[in-house]
């Protein structure tokens, strides 16, 4: 096992994935190309619902976020597994829709939806809209009424943490695009105006502190802080929130550099903070819901490229280039991701070479990793990248006119083309 049970060395020193070998995905699916185990994403689900059940209460289910990684196939996969879906935009919604989801178990966030948007939410029969903000909740009030709908919401509010800190402090969080703050008191009028709305049926509260956290104390935190709300909102306006959502942002591990995370513990830990609050506060626990993306998706999807180019530059650094690079994976160039990246032609031997991974893009900052040591490669080696299930084929581009790779879905031991290669002809086929 490399990281996560997806990835081993064969006999032959190849790199698998889900029990196939590299060599020969690279070789019938071409490169580049992602790749996922979608047992692994069944197992995930699995984990989540059935933590969910025991320690949040029965009625609470996972909610997965697709923005992590969307397309039809992994909405069918989802909702086979019983969880609902998160969506941030019309796209996703119309994906989710297309993919058959049922669209009553999904939640519509965003921080800008337009009129156009909060009309397709509501004629696909969208469960929960989370209402950002005053501007947004009387459109959606307008909007359901000229539709002859009772839109069932939640509102997001911003409880004020920062996820890096494990601190409330007054900026970071309270200053956001998202929500409205608990802290400045636009919380309560956001409430307050809800519970005015004629076709609107606030169902309770979301919030959302951040992603790749590996400790619980944020989640804690913010339960804490909403279910102080939840009371005081009761004690107020007389009013109890049915369901409280504490969105997504489990940590997931890229590296041997991160932590192993025990995700059933923290869930349990967050479970029995939530059940001391409910008990402190005297107010009846709502349906807990939580968001995870990433750590559905992420372990279980590994990209393959083909080495090209390797190149030494005489007392600097040598580069190795593959045939993706940010198009496929912005988030080194975004963020300095780290990632586990290897020779999959030669898995067995040790990772000697230091090098820079290099993408095919006229962009010096079109770089997949920078200092890592990987076996020698040569012309033709494969190269992978592990863990890039959640935020690569999401985010990927067709910057420098580069088609978008294809989804494969490795299941007991068999790849199948899930998202299809792009062809030249799918790049130019929006140009007039
Ligand atoms: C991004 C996001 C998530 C998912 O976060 P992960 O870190 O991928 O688990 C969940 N809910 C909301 C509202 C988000 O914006």
């Amino acid at each position: 096992m490399i990281l996560h049970k997806t990835y081993d060395v064969n006999s032959v020193g190849h790199l698998t994935i889900g029990g196939i070998d590299s060599a020969e995905l690279a070789k019938e699916f071409g490169t580049p190309s992602y790749f996922l185990d979608t047992d692994a994403v069944r197992d995930m689900c699995r984990m989540y619902k059935k933590a969910f059940a025991e320690y949040f209460g029965e009625r609470s289910v996972p909610v997965y976020a697709g923005k992590a990684l969307c397309y039809k196939g992994i909405y069918k996969l989802i909702a086979e597994e019983g969880l609902g879906a998160d969506c941030v935009s019309p796209g996703e919604l119309y994906t989710a829709n297309a993919a058959g989801f049922p669209m009553d178990k999904v939640f519509f966030h965003g921080n800008n939806k337009t009129d156009a948007d909060l009309e397709l939410a509501i004629s696909l029969g969208t469960g929960h809209i989370v209402v950002d903000g005053l501007d947004e909740l009387s459109s959606l009030d307008r909007i359901a009424g000229e539709m002859g709908v009772k839109q069932h919401i939640l509102l997001r509010i911003t409880p004020g943490i920062d996820p890096h800190t494990h601190k409330k402090i007054v900026t970071g969080n309270v200053d956001s695009k998202f929500g409205m703050a608990i802290m400045t008191g636009q919380a309560f009028e956001f409430v307050k105006a809800a519970l005015e709305t004629k076709n609107l049926i606030l169902d309770g509260f979301h919030c959302h502190v951040g992603s790749q956290i590996f400790d619980i104390e944020p989640f804690t935190e913010a339960a804490d802080i909403m279910l102080a709300f939840v009371a005081k909102i009761s004690a107020e306006y007389g009013y109890t929130a049915k369901m409280l959502n504490i969105g997504g942002g489990f940590g997931v591990r890229y590296t041997e550099d991160d932590p192993e995370i025990d995700y059933v513990k923290n869930i349990r830990d967050l479970g029995a903070e939530i059940d001391k609050m409910c008990a402190l506060y005297g107010i009846e626990k709502p349906m807990i819901l939580m968001e995870p993306g990433r750590s559905i998706v992420a372990a279980a999807g590994c990209t393959l490229y083909t080495c090209g180019t390797v190149k030494t530059v005489n007392g600097f650094r040598s580069y190795v280039s593959v045939d993706g690079g940010m198009p496929d994976n912005p988030r080194y160039t975004l963020y300095q991701s780290q990632y586990t990246i290897l020779n999959a032609s030669h898995a067995d031997r040790t990772p000697d070479f230091e090098c820079t991974i290099a993408g095919r893009c006229c962009e010096s900052g079109d770089l997949l990793a920078e200092g890592i040591s990987i076996a020698k490669p040569e012309r033709g080696d494969i190269i992978a990248t592990l863990v890039t299930g959640a935020y690569n084929y999401s985010m990927s581009s067709n910057y420098n006119r580069l088609p978008k790779p294809p989804i494969i879905e490795i299941a007991c031991g068999e790849a199948k083309i899930a998202v299809k290669r792009e062809t030249y002809e799918d790049i130019i086929s929006h140009d007039i």
